[in-house]
């Protein structure tokens, strides 16, 4: 099989979109393709498709974005009515560590491929037993652990007993597809940290990330995969089976998807994005409204929230007053601060007509390194703005995420050590205000301890070492779930 692979698979932090879909007799390759294209935010480092034909896989995966790495003649090659496919996030660590998916194995009884989205925390123990069991590595990444686990399990149990043995045995955030000869399969960590959802096609089911790859594919949303939950796709794209594999009391499902991840227009765990943001801006002028001329939207991360927080506000005026240019990337695919910086004044440039003279209410969704607002706030002073008020959509993001979204560490964090008005004065802003906690759960319809708001509390829902935890952690014990399961 040509994966068209130079680097490796799998790595430390995995912050990206998988998809996977099974036809009667359509083939795989275009319907993935135009999901991945549905997930580019989730994911713009490598694109890959590994597909079945009943007989032997084929896998193309390649760096860039998705429209660069198929061309026309390897989406031909890529033969079969099953598929899955992935599209992964720049580490922050620069390309050496870069990693690309699925990740495929061929193995005694079988081929596997594996998308995975998230973060396990306890795969270098794993990886090490997996070592001293026999298995070579080719990466330093979790996901080739999963696939190592999977496979292992596989010689011994069915499919559904051995993802069983595997799910006992990881410990963190995953999202999964994978493909098992022809059959695709969804898997969704206990906790339901990060998205995954099933959709119906005409002559097929597709599962994805998030709901917008189904409308892409014309299909409809038939339901979020739970948290726990192990979906088989049937291969004659007539349906699909679910087993419920483990059950938790709580969820963890990451409030930051809703805030900044996931598109506006996808439904994560029964909540339209775009609601949701809408509805955090409601609340941020519910806890802390301000009087100024005008309301804008740091574009687009804070569009929703501001056009939420205008219309609670019953009167201020919504106008955009800082325009983006749509050719540059994400700020945080700069590697150097100083990098960064420069791409916020590429990225947005403001618009003086509707900032002159005038106080301004600026809203984003959240505040990481400090950077975007610091130079947003210069520039609309540059441009002739009179106040500039920032309010937040988010909490302060005070601690790391461990589970899959690139949040950098605590040093970079201008909240880890900072009160609010230690960072209104950094970022030089008139006044400064985030969005509460309470607000947050209250907004997403979800109580505090079905979510992971370990980035904003500093309190995990897994066992993280070093961290404190904000619940009971069932961590599992690597040996003792590597004995046979007797169920
Ligand atoms: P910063 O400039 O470091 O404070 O980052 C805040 C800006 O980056 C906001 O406009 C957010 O919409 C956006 N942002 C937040 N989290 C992330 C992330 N994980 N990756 C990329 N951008 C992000």
């Amino acid at each position: 099989m040509d994966t068209g692979r130079t680097f490796d698979a799998g790595g430390p932090t995995e912050k990206c979109g998988v998809v996977g879909v099974s036809f009667a007799e359509r083939g795989a390759a275009l319907p993935l393709y135009y999901s991945l294209y549905a997930l580019q935010h989730r994911g713009q480092e490598s694109a890959g498709i590994v597909t079945h034909d009943g007989f032997q896989q084929h896998g193309h995966v390649e760096r860039g974005l998705v429209g660069d790495a198929f061309s026309q003649e390897d989406l031909d090659a890529l033969n079969g009515s099953a598929g899955i496919g992935h599209v992964r996030y720049p580490t922050s660590g620069g390309l050496d560590r870069s990693c690309a998916q699925p990740f495929s194995v061929s193995f005694k009884s079988g081929s596997l491929g594996l998308s995975h989205n998230g973060n396990l925390v306890n795969a270098d123990e794993l990886r090490e037993e997996l070592e001293n069991l026999g298995h070579a590595f080719t990466s330093d990444g979790d996901t080739e652990v999963i696939a190592h686990d999977l496979a292992r399990n596989l010689l011994e149990e069915d499919l559904i007993r051995a993802v069983k043995r595997t799910m006992g045995r990881v410990h963190g955030s995953y999202s999964l597809t994978i493909m098992h000869d022809e059959t695709v399969l969804g898997v969704r960590d206990p906790e339901g940290n990060r998205p995954l959802c099933i959709g119906k096609l005409e002559d097929g089911y597709v599962l994805a990330s998030e709901s917008a790859a189904i409308d892409t594919l014309d299909g409809e949303l038939v339901r979020d995969v739970r948290p726990g939950e192990l979906v088989v796709l049937h291969e004659d794209g007539e349906g699909f089976d679910s087993h419920r594999l483990v059950d938790r009391e709580n969820t963890a499902h990451c409030f930051f998807e809703h805030v900044y991840f996931a598109r506006p227009d996808s439904v994560i765990d029964g909540t339209l994005v775009y609601e949701a943001r809408r509805e955090l801006g409601r609340r941020l002028w519910e806890e802390s409204s301000v009087d100024t001329d005008v309301v804008m939207p740091v574009p687009d991360s804070g569009r929703a929230f501001a056009s939420g927080y205008a219309e609670a506000s019953e009167g201020v005026e919504f106008a955009e007053g800082l325009m983006k240019n749509r050719y540059v990337g994400r700020t945080f695919i700069m590697p150097t601060q100083d990098e960064r910086e420069r791409a916020v004044r590429l990225k947005l440039n403001p618009i003086k007509s509707t900032v002159e003279g005038r106080t301004v209410t600026l809203i984003d969704d959240s505040i990481v390194r400090g950077t975007t607002s610091n130079q947003l706030v210069a520039l609309l002073r540059e441009a002739g703005a009179e106040e500039v008020h920032m309010r937040i959509g988010a909490p302060q993001i005070v601690a790391p995420c461990y589970m899959g979204i690139d949040m950098a560490s605590r040093e970079e964090l201008i909240a880890a050590d900072r009160s609010t008005e230690e960072i209104r004065e950094e970022i030089g802003a008139d006044s400064l205000a985030y969005l509460s906690v309470d607000a947050v759960a209250d907004a997403l319809g979800e109580v505090r301890e079905d979510l992971c708001l370990g980035c904003v509390t500093g309190e995990y829902p897994y066992d993280i070492e070093g961290e404190a935890s904000d619940r009971e952690v069932e961590r599992p014990s690597i040996s003792e779930s590597s004995l046979p399961a007797d169920d």
